[in-house]
């Protein structure tokens, strides 16, 4: 066992504080990563607030994790002391059924994924996150992150960029697709670079037009905003593909009568209210609303492969771990550009 610094909420809707942890020895198949950087996505805001259901505390939260190998166990034969790796929000799976075998350990039906954080591993241990110095982690559960990304832009590809990532491919983004990116955050900002890198036709719906000249430049072809009626006039029939990365209850049947006939809404934001929506915006036009859940191991090295080679990170603000708690109530008004990032070595 070793002892490590980090950040936790000690309990529900409390504030995080430094405390220190134990991480367990290293396994046979097991890696430790000193942790360099560690993403705030709102799902960590959602969980430590308790918005989700009842939850595991004390919770160090994180599943945006970038760092560096520093301890192999003797079985491990994917890394090695000094490659920078990455984790995100799963550490481990049942590894048997047909969704693992399959490289989709995130819809594992064999007791489903166990979270980075708020989850019990297989000893029913709490899995405890990466807002802390060091993490062990099974090799099977660690990705490479390439040389030409930097630690710190890459840390929230581990789970803004493949949530956004793996439903674009899978609805096939691409050359001669219009696709409508809703909400421009964490995930959003996300979306908007990837299905440009893709060739696609990209469209930010955001609330306003404030960061209208930064989703231009992030890669959009066209930007609205969504308080504005003439918006959904102008708009009706128009997507191939719609992804909501909206974190609150949004009006999904507005939404819906953007899509072209046979369009699909994938929705990925995970609000914490039920959300209701009238059928005939789906049988008028045979449209589809789909959910999808972050991305499986092989799918996120192939994102983290992607980004590399078109040059693609998050724009960050990188702060240390004594300003996390005014992060979270900036990502909640919204006010975030486009990813808070701790630097670890502040805990
Ligand atoms: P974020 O950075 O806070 O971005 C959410 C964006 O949604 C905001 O920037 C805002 O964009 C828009 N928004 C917020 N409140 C709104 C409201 N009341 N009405 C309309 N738009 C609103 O959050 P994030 O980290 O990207 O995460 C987004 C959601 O995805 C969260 O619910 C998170 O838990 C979930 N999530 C799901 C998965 C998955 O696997 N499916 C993975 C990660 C996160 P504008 O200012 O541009 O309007
Ligand atoms: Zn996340
Ligand atoms: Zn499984």
């Amino acid at each position: 066992m070793t002892t490590v610094a980090a950040y936790a909420a000690p309990a529900a809707k409390a504030p995080l504080e430094r405390t220190t942890i134990e991480r367990r020895a290293v396994r046979e198949f097991d890696v430790l990563i000193d942790i360099k950087f560690a993403g705030i996505c709102h799902s960590d805001i959602h969980q430590v607030q308790e918005g989700w259901g009842e939850a595991i505390f004390p919770m160090v939260p994180g599943h945006e994790i970038a760092g560096v190998v520093s301890e192999v166990g003797p079985g491990v034969t994917k890394y090695k002391v000094g490659d920078r790796v990455g984790v995100g929000c799963m550490v481990d799976s049942c590894r048997e059924c047909d969704n693992c075998k399959a490289g989709q350990e995130q819809y594992c039906t064999g007791g489903g994924m166990i979270g980075t954080y708020n989850a019990l591993d297989k000893d029913g241990e709490p899995t405890l996150g990466g807002y802390a110095e060091k993490i062990v982690v099974d090799e099977n559960y660690v990705v490479r992150i390439p040389d030409g990304l930097s630690l710190d832009v890459a840390a929230p590809l581990l789970c803004a960029g493949i949530t956004t990532y793996s439903p674009l491919k899978h609805w096939n983004a691409g050359p001669g697709k219009k696709v409508a990116v809703v909400g421009m955050g964490g995930l959003g900002h996300m979306a908007v670079k990837l299905a440009h890198a893709l060739g696609a036709e990209v469209t930010v719906l955001s609330q306003s037009l404030r960061k209208q000249e930064d989703g231009l430049k992030l890669g959009a072809d066209h930007y609205y905003a969504t308080s504005d009626p003439k918006t959904f006039q102008e708009l009706a029939g128009t997507f191939d593909l719609i992804v909501s990365t909206v974190s609150a209850p949004l009006d999904f049947d507005a939404f819906l009568s953007l899509l072209r006939t046979d369009g699909a809404l994938a929705n990925v934001g995970a609000p914490e209210e039920p959300v209701s929506v009238n059928l005939f915006s789906l049988l008028m036009g045979r449209k589809t609303l789909a959910g999808s859940a972050i991305g499986g191991i092989q799918e996120t090295q192939e994102m983290l492969d992607f980004c590399a080679e078109h040059g693609i990170g998050a724009e960050i603000e990188l702060i240390g771990a004594s300003e996390i708690n005014e992060a979270y109530e900036r990502v909640q008004s919204s006010d975030v550009r486009y990813r808070f990032v701790i630097d670890t070595a502040t805990i």
